[in-house]
């Protein structure tokens, strides 16, 4: 019972721990693409991620080494960890859109999407989308180690090698986005959403523990045995689709903040209509979301990486990417037809295929 309530109030803690170090560690402030309502001025945020990721995981690994905690204690403890982190991303959702002026009369569409766009404390210190991601982000990569170590603790003698590569992936994954995080603010998310269930819930709940759904199906069973070249095809996709994804937001990344420098040796072609401009080479030329094409593979490459191929545990990881992305698509086209207009159009001529090129 106190074990059960000790990994209950887990996530709390690293919540706080991440949400202390995030605003003691010195800091880069940065200017975003989400605009101040008020002022019209873009927004700046203070961000230090991989300090803190380094900082939460240090101590944790101290924690381990001097026997305070065990390695596995949240695989262990999952459960009722994945409990607590559901109790406070609702509580802190709700909190954020009680008492905020409605965007809808309905307020279950108010709690799910939100009601503020881009809630801030201490003059903006505190950016809370970003700090969603940054303790979505360290407690995952909590997660993922804590789960490969119970395996490593359970197959001391025979470990598996595709937990160590699955565990590998998405730390690589981690440290990627928490290195580019400035890249983040350009996003959707950023940009278009509120904040409410989806991202409050969404990042300190599902984001944590389902992104690690394939280390968690396996973790407790024994090395499959499986072949070294499916462990080498997991990886190669798994960068294929790193390569598109970072590649893309990267170019986009440099064409909004300094429009006509070349990237990785292209120089950026545009269709313009005298006020706006789209790029229309590089990866924009690929399909029109070839960067949601390589979070797909990166998720293929991740399944497959833990070994158990016919497990469909694994799989439920790409599967959601194709459930998120694939309408996240057709919601950016609307926007951007809106948007856009004529130029869409002329977009939508040129890369005529929406994310799978000579596909979809
Ligand atoms: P995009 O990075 O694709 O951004 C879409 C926006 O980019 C559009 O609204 C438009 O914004 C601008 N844009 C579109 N086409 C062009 C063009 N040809 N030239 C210039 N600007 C263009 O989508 P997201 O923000 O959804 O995703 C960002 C990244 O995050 C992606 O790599 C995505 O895969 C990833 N992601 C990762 C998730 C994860 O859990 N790992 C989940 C969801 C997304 P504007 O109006 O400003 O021009």
């Amino acid at each position: 019972m106190l074990d059960g309530l000790a990994g209950f109030f887990t996530p709390w803690v690293v919540t706080l721990v991440v949400t202390l170090l995030h605003l003691a560690l010195p800091g880069r402030w940065v200017v975003g693409y989400a605009r101040d309502p008020i002022t019209g001025e873009r927004l700046r945020y203070r961000l230090n991620g991989i300090l803190v990721l380094g900082v939460t995981v240090l101590g944790w690994a101290t924690l381990g080494a001097t026997g305070a905690l065990p390695w596995d204690w949240l695989y262990v403890h999952r459960w009722s960890s994945f409990a607590g982190a559901c109790t406070l991303g609702l509580g802190f959702s709700l909190a954020l859109v009680v008492g905020a002026p409605k965007v809808t009369p309905r307020f279950a569409a108010d709690l799910y999407l939100g009601r503020r766009d881009n809630p801030r404390l201490l003059g903006g210190r505190l950016d809370a989308k970003m700090w969603l991601y940054l303790v979505g982000a360290v407690m995952l990569e909590l997660n993922v180690l804590s789960f490969a170590a119970h395996h490593a603790l359970s197959y001391p003698r025979d470990p598996s090698p595709g937990v160590l590569l699955g565990a590998g992936l998405l730390t690589f994954f981690v440290l990627d986005y928490l290195t580019f995080e400035r890249v983040h603010l350009t996003t959707y998310d950023l940009f278009a959403e509120r904040v409410g269930i989806k991202l409050g819930w969404g990042c300190l709940a599902f984001y944590p523990y389902f992104y690690a759904v394939a280390l968690w199906s396996v973790v407790d069973r024994p090395n499959p045995g499986t072949a070294t070249a499916l462990y080498a095809v997991s990886a190669l996709l798994f960068l294929a689709g790193w390569s598109l994804s970072r590649g893309a937001n990267l170019q986009k990344y440099l064409f909004k903040t300094r429009p006509g420098a070349s990237f990785l040796g292209i120089t950026p072609e545009v269709i313009e209509d005298g006020q706006r401009s789209l790029l229309v080479n590089g990866f924009w030329g690929v399909s029109r979301h070839v960067n949601y094409l390589g979070e797909v593979l990166m998720g293929i490459g991740i399944a497959l990486s833990v070994g158990y191929v016919t497990s469909p545990g694994p799989w439920l990881y790409p599967l959601y990417y194709l459930l998120l992305l694939v309408p996240r698509e057709r919601d950016d086209d609307a926007r951007c037809s809106a948007k856009y207009g004529e130029l869409w159009r002329r977009y939508r001529e040129r890369v005529p295929y929406r994310i799978v090129p000579y596909v979809y």
